[in-house]
């Protein structure tokens, strides 16, 4: 079932766990998201970037096939088709094709720039019916192409976006997308302490949720993440299934060079990766 996820996260952080957000790069990694949030009863979010829409040929292919897939596979549990770290022009496309949900990523523009923006977004949000989501102070790593520097949000600029009426809230916290550096010193618990006593009941959002140890994950959802972005380490688990399966040289046996044959070990620990997921940020059975 199609819906924003407003409601699913705000039904998250009164039941203080979160609801994943799972990106989303194919026809293979959009069914195995689907289907093991059917199994495990979990509403979920199915995350595309601006880079991904265009692998896949654009929003209206990524909401006609999400759509198909709904119907067709009997998804009945919560789905929101979400925008990740959104352009402006990029939330404009999304919004026409009928995305569920909106990522507008303004925090590379001074704050006053980001206000107007968002402001603008939020208004379409209301009309439309979207759910929008606003990022206050840049996330770390390289977001497909979006690199951040990994700042510490202001808990004042964050009020100050939550206000505006969003639907959620991504903060930086010490947060990093991609693989996390060694050298990393771990989330700012403090900092998201006080951007979730000034923000209330708004839902928070945690990106780069690849490796972040099972104790901060929930130590996260307790201070107020309802929402865990989970990108990269799908693709590290799908690829290292591919590459297991040319390693042992199963191309080479019989109709074993079957694209359908050589995707499947990736969709299933793309499977497996996201039930553990699920698992650590409490989403099952919330449908
Ligand atoms: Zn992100």
């Amino acid at each position: 079932m199609l819906v924003t996820a407003k409601e699913m996260l705000k039904t998250a952080k009164e039941g203080k766990y979160a609801v994943g957000q799972f990106n989303i790069n194919n026809l293979e990694w959009s069914k195995a998201v689907l289907l093991t949030a059917q199994e495990n009863n979990s509403p979920v979010i199915l995350g595309v970037s601006e880079g991904a829409a265009k692998y896949m040929g654009g929003y209206n292919v990524v909401m006609g096939m999400v759509k198909g897939l709904i119907k067709d596979q009997g998804i009945t549990v919560p789905v929101a088709v979400h925008l990740d770290h959104g352009s402006y022009e990029g939330s404009m496309k999304a919004m026409e094709a009928g995305f569920s949900s909106i990522m507008f990523d303004g925090s590379h523009y001074a704050i006053d720039e980001n206000i107007a923006k968002t402001k603008e977004i939020v208004a379409l949000g209301k009309e439309k019916g979207f759910s929008v989501e606003a990022e206050v102070g840049s996330i770390g790593g390289d977001e497909d192409g979006v690199v951040g520097s990994g700042e510490i949000a202001d808990p004042a600029e964050c009020k100050m976006i939550a206000d505006l009426g969003v639907d959620m809230l991504a903060a930086g916290i010490g947060n990093i997308h991609g693989k996390y550096p060694e050298n990393w010193t771990g989330l700012s618990f403090d900092t998201l302490a006080k951007i979730q006593q000034l923000t209330g009941v708004m839902p928070l959002v945690l990106h780069g949720g690849t490796g972040i140890p099972i104790e901060m994950i929930q130590e996260a959802i307790t201070l107020g993440v309802s929402k865990i972005n989970v990108n990269t380490e799908c693709q590290l688990t799908f690829t290292a299934a591919t590459r297991i399966y040319f390693e042992e040289k199963k191309d080479l046996v019989g109709k074993g060079f079957d694209p359908r044959k050589v995707l499947a070990p990736g969709f299933q620990a793309i499977k497996d990766t996201v039930k553990e997921k699920m698992e650590m940020f409490g989403s099952i059975d919330k449908a």
